[in-house]
């Protein structure tokens, strides 16, 4: 693999992961980051964001949390810290291009309907095909300069928490357009900086909508920035109120809650609505072709084989969209086996195979996600997955010392620590 020019758009979790295991077999990869910085969504959270999931579930492998981070839920500046020690011990800071983003992808040398005639993957079922297929890679610096870069295989590492938001739409007269306060998504939010954001909030009366991870820490900080007793505090006493409701509109003086008559009265909106992880693969893709097929559609999953290959699209994998219960680990895991896989370890099913694959997980997320299926999250049966991954690369899935422990002993990442691909 050593001779093979290999792209990763990303330089988060899941692209820091990739890069290192593909260095480790010899390959000297070019990982392209839009941002100046790395770390992904932890380089623009707001300011009272940490881990959710603990801290022993949220590392790589085969790099431990350093001995002075104890909190069980270390905050965004530690967990930076964390990834740039990564990055640093394994050789991936100097692989990386900071301030290049991907902003299209082209496949030359096989025609389109070639491609989709294929009943192997990229044509033999290997990594870097038949060598007349690579992809042409439009990558654009701060100040607009534009150059080709070439790649026989690319890894998508972009992310799916950021970057394109998801926003509700509303009736027209009902929306955003007929509020006179301000409305902003988390992303814009968090993209401020603590100074910047706490300012814009402050004395304010705020509306958040939605009541996950980025809507919770931001209503956080608007108690914070109001009066720095606390969230638990305000909500007592009734100055932070929490609706529930199935849907809204905007009006006049704020938002409009459904089965209410008077509105909530608001200066800011802000959404906390999440983001829309697919369309920003859709969009690396100039042609209409493989747009068309990238993320399946709104009734489908994101057709992903092991989460990470599209049984479509040569030479090409996907890291990081697929949801588990601790990310990090689930990248590292797939970037193992994707490693392996290139290097020629594994050899992929038929693309019927894969597709067939597919749709039984389909079946799952649907049974177990409900309306929800399209985060793809392999959650419940994220060990399961797992072993699936490890069978792929010829290790045993009992990674635990012992019958008791493996039967009744909790897995995560040091659990995959000595975990070595089988060469063929
Ligand atoms: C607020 C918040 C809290 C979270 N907490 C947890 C948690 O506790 N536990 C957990 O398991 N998960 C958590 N997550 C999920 C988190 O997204 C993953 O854990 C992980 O950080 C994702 O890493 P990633 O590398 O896949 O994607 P990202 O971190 O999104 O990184 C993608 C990178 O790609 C770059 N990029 C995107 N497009 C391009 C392009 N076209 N060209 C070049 N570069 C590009 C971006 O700049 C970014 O650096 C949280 C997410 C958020 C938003």
């Amino acid at each position: 693999m050593d001779k093979k020019r290999v792209a990763i758009v990303g330089a988060g979790v899941s692209g820091l992961a990739a890069c290192k295991h593909l260095l480790e077999r010899g390959c000297r990869p070019v990982v392209f980051e839009a941002d100046t910085v790395l770390g992904g969504v932890w380089a623009r959270v707001s300011d009272c964001t940490a881990l959710q999931t603990p801290r022993p579930l949220y590392q790589y492998s085969d790099f431990p949390w350093p001995e002075a981070v104890t909190e069980v839920f270390p905050d965004h500046r530690q967990v930076m810290a964390y990834l740039y020690a990564y990055a640093r011990r394994f050789g991936v800071l100097g692989r990386v291009r900071f301030g290049r983003r991907v902003v299209g992808m082209e496949y030359h040398g096989v025609g389109e309907e070639d491609v989709a005639a294929w009943e192997e993957w990229a044509g033999n079922g290997e990594a870097f095909g038949s060598g007349y297929g690579e992809w042409h890679l439009t990558v654009a610096d701060d100040e607009g300069h534009v150059e080709i870069h070439k790649a026989e295989f690319v890894i998508l590492c972009i992310g799916r928490f950021s970057g394109v938001p998801n926003i509700p739409t509303f009736p027209q007269g009902k929306g955003p357009e007929t509020f006179d306060g301000q409305v902003i998504h988390s992303m814009d939010y968090s993209k401020m900086g603590t100074k910047k954001a706490s300012e814009m909030i402050k004395g304010k009366r705020v509306t958040i909508v939605g009541y996950l991870k980025s809507a919770i820490d931001i209503a956080a900080e608007c108690a914070i920035a109001n009066e720095p007793k606390g969230f638990y505090k305000r909500l007592e006493e009734g100055s932070i109120v929490l609706k529930k409701s199935k849907s809204f509109s905007f009006c006049k003086e704020g938002v409009l809650v459904e089965g209410e008559s008077s509105p909530l009265k608001s200066d800011i909106v802000i959404f906390g609505t999440g983001f829309r992880g697919d369309q920003k693969i859709k969009k690396m893709f100039r042609s209409e072709y493989f747009r068309s097929i990238a993320v399946g559609s709104t009734s489908s999953t994101v057709p992903l084989y092991r989460e990470c290959i599209h049984p479509k699209i040569p030479q090409l994998a996907v890291l990081g969209y697929s949801e588990s219960i601790a990310n990090l680990y689930t990248s590292e895991l797939r970037a193992k086996w994707l490693a392996h896989f290139m290097d020629g370890g594994i050899r992929l099913p038929s693309v019927t195979a894969m597709q067939n694959d597919v749709l039984e997980w389909e079946k799952y997320m649907k049974r177990y996600a409900g309306r929800y299926f399209r985060r793809s999250c392999v959650g419940l049966l994220h060990i399961w997955y797992n072993d699936q991954l490890c069978r792929d690369m010829g290790c045993n899935p009992r990674r635990k010392k012992g019958f008791f422990a493996d039967l009744f002993g909790i897995y995560g990442p040091r659990d995959y620590a000595e975990l070595h691909p089988k060469e063929d």
